[in-house]
């Protein structure tokens, strides 16, 4: 916001902001000001290639560079009721999640997948920060159900991707229970042997981090990934100090025991292989980009 968005009247403001450029061709990575290549930037899965800022992926993106040959098969999440407090801020609440389908292109928060990384058959669920924040209503609790569910019929690893600004508040105390009903979900894949790996991604707040996102057999997150439960804003004008350098954020978390490991994005896949195929017995991994595999096009 400047004087010429607050005083100037609305016509010549429309002459202001046609100026910009058509096609956002360039992006100004928050981290250090360069200006990076969309395409270029794409390719390193959102990656600043100047000092390596984590910049957001959504979902999509991130399984299709996740599974081999990208591809993967959407696993079918049930619908919960849509709007069961008939809540209302200053948008009704269905506009709101209207209005964040159409921006996204996606039907809610999570998004869930079966498919293979370097030849191991996994199921994977990606958090969807561009969508309302992330946030955990009764469809990501139903996605996670879902998830877990698929996993134990097929024998799977859950590799879980979180990224969220907490419970979604729009469904109140329904948002909550969905705390402890992915808990019992996780425990559903501790009790039939099958490993549940976190991927923490910035940010992953508020009650998500309250419940499956802290519950991984391998807790795994992206650098300078802000993971907390009350944010440090709220913290420090609660306590009324300043809070040490770094807090709460991924590598001081691992400082401190909270985490097994800080990985970059552009790093991650070989690393999810390798600790997949670990943890379920199998001979070591074949790394690389791999097409997609041809039998398992119906996994
Ligand atoms: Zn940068």
């Amino acid at each position: 916001m400047n004087w010429i968005t607050n005083y100037v009247r609305p016509r010549i403001n429309s002459i202001f902001s046609r100026r910009e450029t058509p096609e956002n061709l360039w992006q100004k990575c928050d981290g250090c000001g360069t200006m990076l290549f969309h395409r270029e930037l794409t390719e390193n899965l959102n990656v600043c290639t100047s000092c390596g800022h984590h910049m957001v992926i959504v979902p999509r993106a991130r399984l299709t560079a996740l599974f081999d040959g990208g591809v993967f098969n959407e696993v079918a999440v049930p619908d919960p009721v849509a709007d069961p407090l008939h809540f209302r801020d200053q948008k009704k609440y269905p506009d709101r999640k209207r209005a964040a389908q159409k921006s996204t292109g996606e039907k809610e928060a999570m998004l869930v997948a079966t498919g293979e990384i370097g030849r191991t058959p996994i199921v994977a669920a990606a958090q969807d920060f561009s969508f309302m924040a992330g946030s955990m209503g009764m469809y990501v609790g139903n996605a996670i159900i879902a998830a877990a569910k698929e996993a134990v019929k097929l024998k799977r690893p859950l590799i879980l991707f979180s990224a969220a600004g907490g419970a979604r508040m729009q469904e109140g105390i329904l948002s909550l229970m969905q705390m402890p009903r992915t808990t019992v979900a996780v425990q559903m894949l501790k009790e039939a042997g099958l490993p549940y790996i976190v991927v923490l991604t910035h940010p992953t707040t508020g009650g998500v981090t309250a419940s499956y996102a802290m519950l991984g057999d391998v807790q795994i997150a992206e650098p300078g990934a802000l993971i907390c439960f009350a944010g440090p804003r709220v913290i420090e004008q609660t306590i009324r100090e300043k809070l040490p350098e770094g807090f709460q954020r991924a590598e001081y978390l691992l400082e401190h025991g909270m985490l097994d490991r800080v990985t970059p994005r552009t790093e991650l896949r070989d690393e999810l292989i390798t600790i997949t195929r670990m943890l379920m017995n199998l001979p070591p991994e074949i790394k690389g980009d791999l097409p997609a595999p041809e039998a398992a096009a119906g996994t």
